[in-house]
């Protein structure tokens, strides 16, 4: 009997070891969260902010204020709950009625830990609720494999009303649209669309730290992703506010300038191929480069491109 036991606590205690290995990137940059992470808060209008992270890697978060409450898009991290509701606090001391995913990734949904233990509803693409109940491999490029895996979430903190394609939520006089337009940074991205307050979450379909992550290993898509910009594009005006997933506010002349220099890569990276093209006479013929302060270069995006045409 003692060996018995000995042998389920020593087989339990290796699974253990096991998966922390698998969570090192992860814990790391939980880690840098934890210690240097904070908060800044930008207004956009009497009813939306925008808090932005300074000092770690965390997504932007969208906050509505309505009579009856706050909704949130997108929660960071379960690590700095306090933070994030400090900060929240000091916009509004009403309640969070309920939060929206932009899509799976740990530095924009890890919140759903802390705030879906609470009971808050969690709205999101149904492929995030499918992808966030399993372990995941990130990324998946071969220049940018940072094997960084993310671990499944307990059921607390998966989304409770999930969608399709498209979703409108009402709330007194705001109308919510939550689109997804196909694959693009991921499989389950929401772009979400404030209609009344004209400000747009993007999450990570359109980020301003240079050379957008594309999740190969996640059903994201390259071509889906330039895809994405332009429906972007569609939906906004000029006086649109533009929340990208990382960066400061934005507009849709920044939008429709990101998008024209990834179709400039896209397709001639495509044509080059076509023509046999090596990797430097293809960098040579795209004229537009985007500069950090994101760590992808030009040459990775243009074989990240080459990756995504080859196995797709
Ligand atoms: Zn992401």
């Amino acid at each position: 009997m003692r060996n018995l036991i000995f042998l389920i606590f020593f087989s339990s205690f290796s699974l253990a070891q096991k998966s922390d290995k698998d969570l090192e990137a992860f814990r790391k940059v939980e880690k840098e969260v934890k210690n240097n992470l904070g908060e800044e808060i930008i207004k956009i209008n009497e009813t939306f902010f925008m808090i932005k992270p300074i000092g770690g890697v965390a997504g932007n978060i969208g906050v509505f204020i309505y009579d009856k409450g706050l909704v949130l898009v997108d929660d960071q991290w379960e690590i700095i709950e306090d933070l994030i509701l400090e900060t929240i606090n000091s916009i509004s001391k009403k309640d969070i009625s309920f939060i929206i995913n932009t899509h799976f990734h740990y530095d924009h949904v890890d919140g759903n830990k802390a705030f879906g233990k609470k009971g808050i509803p969690i709205v999101s693409h149904e492929n995030v609720r499918k992808r966030l109940k399993r372990k995941s491999k990130l990324y998946g490029h071969p220049q940018h494999d940072y094997n960084m895996v993310q671990d499944k979430y307990p059921d607390f903190a998966l989304p409770s009303t999930v969608y399709n394609s498209t979703m409108k939520i009402y709330v007194e006089d705001e109308e919510i649209q939550l689109s997804n337009f196909g694959p693009g940074h991921t499989d389950g991205d929401t772009i979400v669309f404030f209609k009344k307050n004209n400000v747009i979450h993007a999450g990570d379909s359109f980020v301003t730290y240079g050379y957008p992550y594309v999740d190969l290993n996640d059903g994201g898509s390259f071509k889906g992703f330039i895809n994405v910009l332009n429906q972007i594009i569609a939906i906004s005006n000029q006086r649109t506010k533009i929340i990208p997933g990382h960066g400061a506010v934005c507009n849709v002349g920044d939008v429709i300038t990101l998008k024209n220099i990834l179709q400039e890569h896209y397709e001639k990276t495509e044509k080059g191929l076509s023509q046999g093209l090596s990797v430097e006479q293809i960098m040579d013929e795209i004229k537009s480069e985007l500069k950090g302060p994101g760590n992808i270069t030009k040459e990775d995006f243009i074989m990240n491109i080459i990756y995504d045409l080859k196995t797709n």
